[in-house]
């Protein structure tokens, strides 16, 4: 049994092993693949297991030995899944793995904004402090998060575990989706997207990336916000109209903006909130933590092993 991994380098930089997937079969792992290389790399493997790298129809005709595929991630979009299904092929998806991970990063992103401590510790380095009149100074205004309203947009996973750390933090939690539950209701007020919008102080966007929930963030429901309001999206980047949000930051219609991704990724030099006023981005690392991803090669394993026992779990076409 052949196996092929075409990117294994953002799940597995070194820090991790491969030695679930080696058990399983001859093993022969590609840190990224250009996509001219793909079907010649997959070549007569039965197995391919890639992270973002697409596997089209084209491939799939191209490397008829292939039998399974299994996604590195969430999303699966990369495969075309309804070819996959005409031949027979098994594709699997790693449903939850960074829950706690991303809920983490939104407060890593959100702390940033209220205190900007890595800019704060710069000036000290810089001799700001050595230099001071003042037992203490601080170069941007401080937040503090307790009574302020966030308000969660897509109430599943992550964003309950989100309202979770806003709740320890004292903040009361509104929550906006298309479903709502039982637990979810433990947790926060459901109010309507509107009401949300119009007061929170701190907006987090929890949703998944479909046509309904494509844009959600635009010059109209930015107009709709407080012109203190804080926008986190550690979701998917296309919820957010990049262009709307940039001039909103720039001309101060909304206070800040933390984001962990963008419309197009990696981010390129002529994305407008590179620019924009108050926009802290960080290059999708939510997901990333060493556990976050010891926990995905585990469930990637593990959706082999069931596949090999005939008995697939995680199956998404
Ligand atoms: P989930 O499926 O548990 O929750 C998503 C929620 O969104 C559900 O409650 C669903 O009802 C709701 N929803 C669907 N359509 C909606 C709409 N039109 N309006 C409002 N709510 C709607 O998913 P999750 O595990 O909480 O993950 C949420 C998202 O986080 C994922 O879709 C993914 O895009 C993103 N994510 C990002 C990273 C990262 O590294 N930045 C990592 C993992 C996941």
């Amino acid at each position: 049994m052949k196996i092929v991994i075409l990117d294994g380098y953002t799940e597995n930089p070194g820090d991790l092993s491969w030695e679930g997937f080696e058990k399983l079969g001859f093993l022969t792992v590609y840190d990224r693949t250009p996509a001219e290389e793909i079907a010649q790399r997959i070549g007569d493997a039965e197995i391919v297991i890639v992270n973002k790298t697409p596997i089209t129809r084209e491939t799939l005709i191209a490397c008829p030995s292939i039998k399974y595929i299994g996604v590195l991630a969430t999303g699966y979009n990369v495969v075309d899944v309804t070819a996959a299904r005409e031949r027979e092929i098994t594709v699997t998806n790693i449903p939850t793995y960074g829950t706690a991970a991303v809920a983490q990063f939104v407060f890593a992103l959100l702390l940033e904004i209220c205190h900007h401590t890595a800019a704060h510790s710069e000036a000290v380095y810089r001799g700001d402090w050595t230099n001071c009149p003042d037992f203490s100074f601080w170069n941007y205004p401080l937040i503090e998060l307790a009574n302020k309203t966030m308000g969660i947009i897509g109430f599943g996973r992550i964003g309950q575990k989100t309202a979770v750390i806003a709740r320890a933090f004292g903040m009361n939690v509104l929550a906006y989706d298309a479903h709502e539950s039982e637990p979810g209701r433990e947790l926060a007020d459901y109010v309507s997207l509107d009401e949300l919008l119009t007061k929170s102080d701190v907006i987090s966007l929890h949703c998944p990336l479909l046509p309904s929930t494509e844009g959600i963030i635009n010059k109209g429901s930015i107009g709709k916000m407080k012109n203190s309001a804080i926008l986190i999206n550690t979701s998917r980047g296309p919820l957010v109209v990049e262009e709307d949000l940039a001039q909103a930051l720039n001309s101060g219609k909304i206070y800040a903006a933390g984001l962990d991704v963008v419309t197009v990724e990696p981010i390129r030099a002529d994305n407008p909130l590179l620019q924009a006023q108050n926009c802290f981005i960080t290059p999708h690392i939510a997901w990333a933590p060493k556990e976050s991803r010891a926990r995905l090669m585990q469930i990637a394993v593990e959706n082999l092993e069931r596949f090999l026992r005939n008995n697939p779990v995680n199956v998404v076409n």
